[in-house]
């Protein structure tokens, strides 16, 4: 089970190095990401951070910082707007209880990229 679970945060934090590594230029070296997890995207900011250590040993991201963003759930309700909803498992519209959509919180996304220039 715990196996399973690591196996997940450390795929995550594969696709985050590529991409990171990725948005360094020829000789840069990566030195930090940022990543925003919302609460539906099934990653744990604490073992993200685990599956990163581990993930970026002998990649270019090794010594890179990873930070982690955790946004907010928001939702989109069609008699209120947007809201934030404070409760993930229950896609209903916090204000009115009607049945709403979501506009943020399932991703996991790298927002931004350090690095030193070569
Ligand atoms: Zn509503």
């Amino acid at each position: 089970m715990l196996y399973c679970w690591l196996m997940h945060e450390v795929g995550i934090a594969r696709n985050i190095i590529e991409a990171a590594a990725a948005a360094v230029p020829d000789g840069g070296t990566l030195t930090g990401v940022t990543v925003e997890i919302g609460p539906l995207s099934a990653v744990v900011a604490d073992s993200l951070r685990f599956g990163f250590e581990i993930a970026s040993q002998g990649t270019p991201a090794q010594n890179a910082e990873l930070v982690i963003v955790e946004v907010p759930l928001v939702v989109r309700c069609p008699a209120c707007g947007d809201l934030e909803s404070p409760n993930p498992d229950l896609l209903r519209c916090p204000r009115c209880g009607g049945d709403a959509t979501v506009v943020s919180g399932d991703e996991t996304r790298v927002t931004a990229v350090r690095y030193d220039e070569p």
